[in-house]
């Protein structure tokens, strides 16, 4: 359950605790995804070490591989992976994205290849909760139809209508498990809202939504290809319908600059698999920007990558150290770099909190956009000037 703490003066930023059967989650917060109930390169002890108060795993891939039987035997999946943090699964609305997933789409389900196996299944929104509740997670999400954000009207108000259509038979089916889990812990489920870039329809969904009573809303279909102005000012919109007392949740959203957007909007968690993809694309975060520290002009600057972080790889390692592994090709890299940005975004969801709660978080969201926008656009000009093939 929500509870509201501080609402910042000049924002809609705030503060909360969401309470689950595993955790008392400090708002706004940030989850590294877990797609297959792992971080990638990171362990769950070093998760916890670091911080992270919870995870995303993704239920219709682990519904194909290893199987919800699999997961009961193990005891659930906070035993099977060792993770005691908070776990929310996905549905799996978003592998409808994906070409080598999607087959057809009807209003009693989907029809999804399993790529491993090139069999079918068919997704209802009552199987998308029942393997939810078999895998064990803290934090169910409701099986929503998401389409291609640019697609045409008619189709986006189509998914809309489905999504709603499914919302309240995820709910029904939620209900009928009295709100437990396969383990008899207390399983929250999240709403999710679609609507393209369509604002009508956005503010109708997020309407629809939050009638629906769900333990948290989130909004869903964002940040895969539409402009960023229409994203924040769809958020903005939504917003305004959802109940003040309920968690708001904006998926896929990982960088540092539309995290402080969207909570200055009023968003308490995100997810988004940001900080581990662009760490195995060397590319790590920094209060100066980003850096890709495969190149050239790292390969003598023995600086931390961060001096302001306090991360075991920035207490250890140089950039001309992660510079040389990333060169010959040792895939240790992946592992230093992908351990910093998710220490490095989980620490820097705790300034943004303790900025709210010390009514300065106008300021802080001000001083960080200068500080990192500064270096990045001059990141692009250096990155212009060196050679093509690095
Ligand atoms: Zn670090």
């Amino acid at each position: 359950m929500f509870t509201l703490k501080h609402q910042d003066d000049k924002t809609n930023a705030r503060t909360g605790v969401l309470k689950t059967a595993s955790e008392s989650i400090a708002t706004p917060f940030f989850m590294p995804v877990a797609t297959k109930m792992t971080v990638k390169q990171i362990s769950p002890f070093e998760l916890t070490d670091m911080g992270v108060q919870s995870i995303i795993a993704n239920s219709y891939i682990l519904y194909l591989k290893p199987g919800t039987k699999r997961i009961m035997e193990a005891g659930g999946i906070h035993k099977f992976m060792r993770y005691d943090g908070n776990i929310f699964t996905d549905s799996g609305g978003f592998q409808m994205l994906s070409k080598s997933f999607l087959v057809a789409v009807n209003d009693k389900g989907i029809t999804f290849r399993d790529p491993f196996s090139e069999r079918q299944h068919f997704l209802t929104p009552e199987a998308a909760i029942k393997i939810q509740h078999e895998i064990g997670s803290d934090v169910a999400m409701a099986l929503d139809h998401v389409p291609p954000v640019l697609q045409e009207r008619v189709q986006i108000a189509d998914a809309v209508e489905r999504t709603h259509l499914w919302a309240a038979r995820c709910k029904r089916y939620h209900e009928s498990c009295n709100g437990k889990n396969a383990y008899g812990r207390k399983q929250l489920l999240f709403g999710i809202t679609q609507g393209g870039i369509f604002e009508d329809l956005r503010e109708k969904s997020a309407q629809y939504i939050n009638a629906l009573d769900f333990d948290g809303i989130a909004i869903g279909g964002h940040c895969i290809g539409e402009p960023k102005e229409k994203m924040l000012s769809s958020i903005k919109k939504q917003v305004t319908h959802f109940e003040k007392h309920k968690p708001r949740y904006l998926m896929g959203v990982g960088s540092p600059i539309d995290i402080l957007e969207a909570v200055a909007l009023g968003i308490d968690c995100f997810d988004s698999i940001y900080p581990t993809k662009h760490a195995r694309h060397a590319h790590v975060f920094s209060r100066q920007g980003m850096l890709k520290i495969d190149k050239g002009r790292f390969a003598n600057d023995f600086a931390p990558l961060d001096s302001s972080c306090t991360c075991y790889v920035c207490k250890n390692f140089t950039r001309a150290f992660l510079h040389h592994l990333s060169r010959v090709e040792d895939y240790t890299y992946m592992r230093y770099l992908s351990y910093h940005n998710v220490f490095w975004l989980t620490k820097f969801m705790k300034e943004i909190c303790n900025a709210i709660k010390n009514n300065e978080f106008t300021d802080y969201k001000k001083q960080f956009i200068k500080e990192f926008l500064t270096e990045d656009a001059r990141r692009r000009e250096r990155l212009a000037l060196e050679e093509p093939n690095r």
